[in-house]
């Protein structure tokens, strides 16, 4: 099946209250193209470098999001025009961004990373990290930074009980924050394999690869 015709297929499973990132790690800048002529608007990318080269060449009102682990060093390549960080992990990191969107005088949106999966090697705060990150009100000094909600990337598994889990109590947690962050409005969970299982549990943005692209050819190690 055509790209195209993939995506449609997928827009057809997906409620009109959930967006639909488009990952297109790995991916050529004709899939992008392709994808974009079906009217897709928001796309998702890994690494830094790859994004920027797509960025450069690809329609200005493409909305980027970066989904993988960013590191502190890299922030201010992609501040001027990233629509959405996902993976922000650290209060450091938090800092970058809010210094970098300052010396651009643009705000920056941002999620809050959660890990929520069984493996060590997944990012993001703990639960307990993230409430009282939350509760200090260190957030509202940061001008530069928009926290628009959580981002969480369940365990690599194709045990459905235990993604079930996973991401009915981080939608339990993103409601509870949301007492405190009234103006939160994502909650970005669900991959290819299992964003149905995520829609139900309360995701409202999915990030869908290869059931899009098709399987990636090569894997980036980050
Ligand atoms: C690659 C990636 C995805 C998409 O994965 P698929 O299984 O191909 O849909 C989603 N989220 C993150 C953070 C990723 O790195």
């Amino acid at each position: 099946m055509s790209v195209q015709d993939q995506l449609k297929k997928i827009k057809g499973t997906i409620p009109p209250n959930v967006t639909l990132v488009a990952v297109s790690k790995t991916k050529p800048i004709e899939a992008v193209l392709e994808a974009y002529e079906a009217g897709q608007r928001d796309f998702g990318e890994n690494y830094v470098q790859e994004l920027i080269s797509k960025q450069e060449v690809l329609p200005k009102d493409i909305r980027w999001h970066f989904i993988g682990h960013l590191q502190s060093n890299k922030v201010k390549m992609i501040a001027p025009f990233v629509h959405l960080i996902h993976g922000v992990d650290s209060v450091k990191l938090l800092e970058e961004i809010n210094k970098q969107g300052a010396k651009l005088n643009r705000v920056v949106p941002c999620l809050l990373q959660i890990h929520i999966a069984k493996e060590e090697s997944k990012f993001g705060f703990s639960y307990e990290e993230c409430g009282e990150f939350i509760s200090s009100g260190k957030l509202d000094s940061m001008k530069f930074v928009q926290v628009q909600g959580l981002m969480g990337m369940g365990t690599n598994t194709g045990e459905l009980a235990l993604l079930k889990k996973e991401y009915s109590e981080l939608h339990t947690f993103y409601q509870k924050m949301r007492e405190m962050q009234p103006a939160w409005t994502i909650l970005s969970c669900g991959m290819s394999g299992d964003y149905l299982l995520a829609i139900e549990q309360g995701s409202n943005m999915v990030r869908i690869g290869s059931s899009i692209f098709g399987e990636r050819e090569y894997q980036h190690k980050v």
